[in-house]
């Protein structure tokens, strides 16, 4: 009998696992994928993001991390570059996730891949925890795998909805498709590209481009649906639709060999959304990673607040606090953030608004480390709960 099922082993999943094995409670995961996967992520750990990594006792240079010290917004020719007020990271999820996931296993908790979780129910019948001993409230259906019951549930599915627990976010999700491709660059573009991130916009979206482990590149980017419509659905065809709109991303993949056999792709994400606790709540199911928030992406945090999340709710099941004082803790930690950077990422569609955005940061470099300190988790929330 396990205390914990864990839904998804990425890296909300799995770091609560750890935390919980490591405290002697019985988790299992339950991973869909069977063998390590490619996911559509800029591929930045910010500080509090690797002060995590650190505390679960992963080291993201150990693993090849490449440090980056500086940020570059690109605008067709115009760029302004501002030092970061403290030093990111690129580390491919393919790498990072995998050895998160063998960390948790190597701390005791069982593992399974390859099971996708594809229904929920949850019993309000269930009563207290005496008789939910005998009758846990939250019964799932897994792929390959019998049915099986547990009181707890942690729910760490990232950007793909259980039935019967879907999120149900204040606005509808924009029209946007997202894809991730890793590129070896031509050694003077590497050269030039080295310990920076990039932010490129287009006038559909934008794209980052930041150096990771082994001497590669990782290009994630935004754009609309409507411009995937326009090039025939294929990635093939949107990259070199882009490359038109961009000179700064042409030269950057100028001569670059694609390591990917294809790119990895998302659509519609909910950013913004905020998990409100409501008294329907299923009263054993924590929410974790982006299935407790999503931060619009070029804030380079939503690791930080998966890892953040698993954090707080392995504090609150050991202390036998019910789920709904997690999810109230972590609206109070979360909200704010997810709200500055919502707005921000508004101003930047909104046509002139990347004008505006790029001109302040080329006249005030100090402006842009003001907004990334104003985004990122305060090292208050972050030492709390590492302690
Ligand atoms: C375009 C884009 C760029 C981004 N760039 C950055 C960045 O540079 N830095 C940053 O910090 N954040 C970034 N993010 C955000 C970051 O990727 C997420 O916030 C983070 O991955 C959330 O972690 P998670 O553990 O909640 O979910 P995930 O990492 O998505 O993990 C969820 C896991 O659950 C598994 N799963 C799904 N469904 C089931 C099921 N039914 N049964 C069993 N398992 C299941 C999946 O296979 C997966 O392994 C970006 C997001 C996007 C969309």
């Amino acid at each position: 009998m396990t205390d914990v099922v864990v839904a998804g082993g990425g890296l909300a999943g799995a770091a609560a696992a750890c935390l919980l094995a490591r405290s002697g409670r019985r988790v299992l995961v339950l991973e869909r994928e069977s063998v390590a996967a490619h996911k559509v992520c800029g591929e930045f750990l910010n500080t509090a993001a690797q002060q995590y990594l650190h505390a679960l006792g992963l080291d993201p240079a150990a693993l090849g991390g490449h440090r980056i010290g500086a940020l570059r917004l690109v605008r067709g020719a115009r760029v302004a570059e501002v030092r970061l007020p403290s030093a990111g990271m690129g580390l491919s999820r393919f790498r990072l996730d995998e050895a998160l996931l063998a960390h948790a296993a190597a701390a005791g908790a069982e593992v399974r891949r390859g099971h996708a979780i594809t229904a929920v129910r949850v019993d309000p019948t269930a009563g207290d925890a005496e008789k939910q001993r005998m009758h846990p409230a939250i019964a799932l259906d897994i792929a390959g795998l019998p049915s099986l019951r547990t009181a707890t549930l942690f729910l760490a599915t990232g950007k793909h909805d259980l039935r019967g627990l879907r999120r149900t976010p204040a606005r509808a999700p924009e029209d946007l498709v997202g894809f991730k491709a890793h590129f070896r660059l031509a050694p003077e573009q590497a050269r030039v590209l080295s310990g920076h991130v990039e932010i490129i916009m287009f006038p559909d979206g934008y794209a980052g481009l930041q150096p990771i482990e082994d001497g590669s590149a990782n290009l994630c980017l935004l754009t609309s649906r409507r411009r995937l419509m326009r090039c025939g659905g294929r990635w093939e065809s949107v990259l070199p639709d882009l490359l038109h709109d961009s000179p700064h991303l042409r030269r950057r993949l100028d001569g670059a060999t694609s390591l990917m056999p294809r790119a990895a792709a998302i659509y519609r994400v909910p950013y913004g959304f905020v998990h409100a606790p409501s008294a329907v709540d299923a009263p054993g199911v924590f929410r974790l990673g982006d299935q407790v928030g999503v931060i619009p992406s070029f804030v380079g945090d939503g690791m930080s607040i998966a890892l953040h999340s698993a954090s707080v709710a392995v504090e609150h099941f050991l202390a036998d606090l019910p789920a709904a004082a997690y999810h109230r803790r972590l609206r109070r930690d979360i909200a704010g953030r997810i709200r500055l950077a919502s707005a921000l990422y508004r101003f930047g569609r909104w046509p002139g608004g990347q004008a505006v955005l790029m001109g302040l940061a080329a006249a005030w470099p100090g402006g842009a480390a003001i907004a990334a300190r104003l985004a990122r988790l305060p090292p208050r929330g972050v030492s709390q709960a590492t302690s």
